[in-house]
């Protein structure tokens, strides 16, 4: 998906108004009407429907005139939103190029007034599912206006709440740096996939020290559900860091021992074919579970009896257990979408030069986007962004 920061550098204050009116309506439209657009932006002399035309020829909003004259945001619009938000908050000031492209993100380089480089990972849900998985689209035809934006606003506020509960605990994951709609902030990882790995020079300590994260979290009651070779970071000293949390579940989710013992199996599997580690060191020693091969694996049951209350830490975290509900009813949906890295669509990588959004600051009003302030948001429901979102 592109992402041309530089329209966002040319629209107007009236520009953002409609845009952010459109978002509001979306809360109990799928499709908002032109004309609530018009009662919620109270623009002069038909100045709205001017606006919108120009939202539409930088696909910020879509056109639907199928039952009326309507307009939703795209994820392009919902984009221009959060970095506006974040921008005006000075947590960063330029957005760099695309570092990545996961299952359902893009991630960009952003940098700092002082130059720092972070991450900024933008959640798309629902782009590969409108394209692929069908058992999604099944699900979705039973719920009433489902709204992909405020799951990704989920995804990334509770990827936010996890980044920030890890690292607290002494996780090596970036640190969480802000959060804003579908938008996390996060420090920039050095170092690459493990998948793009060819050679260790320790693999045995690599892969112990993989395994022992595993077995770390669910100590600390958590199970990250999508623990491969795409999600760990490894840096020139072959330093670990996890990445992508919006898919952790507790260890007493009813399919927790499916999702550990699946972590645990990638990361056997992957070893086993990249590093041709069949370590004999893994052999049963202390009587916890064995493969085919006799390799002693950690033991989900063994772990569980010692585990931790991290996962109960989160949920009074404010990350709701209705919100807990709604996303796990979209990861039980997408049980066998295990991490392949990056899709197969024909998604473009922007690369671009970094762009001072320097015209962003023109509106500081803003001051009641919803956001990942986890003290004070709403439960939310689909086809709602935020309760502490003021209205017409
Ligand atoms: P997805 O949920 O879509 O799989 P990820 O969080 O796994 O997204 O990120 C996709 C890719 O983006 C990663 O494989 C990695 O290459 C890159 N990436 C993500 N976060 C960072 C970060 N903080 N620093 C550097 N690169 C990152
Ligand atoms: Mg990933």
């Amino acid at each position: 998906m592109k992402l041309d920061v530089n329209a966002l550098r040319y629209l107007t204050k009236d520009d953002f108004r409609v845009l952010t009116a459109v978002e509001m309506g979306m809360r109990n439209h799928e499709i908002v009407p032109a004309v609530l657009v018009d009662r919620i932006a109270g623009l002069k002399h038909g100045g709205t429907y001017k606006v919108l035309r120009n939202l539409l020829k930088n696909k910020l909003v879509h056109h639907d005139a199928t039952k009326y004259d309507g307009y939703r945001l795209t994820y392009l619009g919902y984009d221009f939103l959060a970095i506006k938000t974040l921008v005006n908050r000075g947590v960063f000031a330029s957005v760099g190029r695309q570092i990545g492209v996961g299952k359902e993100s893009d991630i960009f380089e952003v940098a700092t007034e002082d130059g720092t480089v972070l991450a900024m990972k933008l959640h798309r849900l629902g782009r590969t599912s409108f394209r692929a998985v069908k058992s999604k689209r099944d699900y979705l035809r039973h719920r009433r206006s489902f709204n992909w934006l405020y799951l990704s606003r989920l995804a990334a506020l509770k990827e936010f709440a996890f980044m920030k509960a890890l690292g607290d605990h002494g996780f090596p994951v970036p640190t969480a740096v802000d959060c804003n709609r579908h938008c996390v902030i996060m420090s920039l990882v050095q170092g690459y996939p493990l998948v793009q790995v060819k050679e260790l020079q320790n693999p045995d300590d690599v892969f112990d020290t993989i395994l022992g994260l595993i077995v770390r979290l669910a100590e600390h009651g958590l199970i990250h559900c999508d623990f491969n070779e795409f999600n760990i970071m490894i840096d020139d000293d072959e330093k670990i860091t996890v990445i992508d949390f919006p898919q952790m579940v507790s260890v007493s989710h009813r399919n927790a021992q499916m999702f550990f013992d699946r972590d645990i199996e990638c990361i056997y599997k992957f070893f086993n074919k990249r590093f041709n580690l069949t370590s004999e060191k893994n052999e049963e020693q202390d009587g916890s579970e064995s493969d085919d091969e006799g390799n002693s694996r950690p033991s989900f049951l063994s772990v569980k009896k010692a585990a931790g209350s991290l996962d109960k830490e989160l949920a009074a975290s404010g990350f709701t257990r209705k919100e807990q509900v709604e996303m796990e009813k979209y990861i039980d949906e997408d049980a066998e979408g295990h991490d392949s890295g990056s899709d197969d669509e024909e998604e473009e990588e922007e690369v671009g030069d970094a762009v001072p959004i320097d015209s962003l600051m023109i509106d500081q009003d803003h001051s009641n986007e919803p956001d990942c302030n986890l003290a004070s948001r709403d439960s939310g429901v689909p086809g709602t962004f935020s309760e502490e979102h003021g209205t017409s």
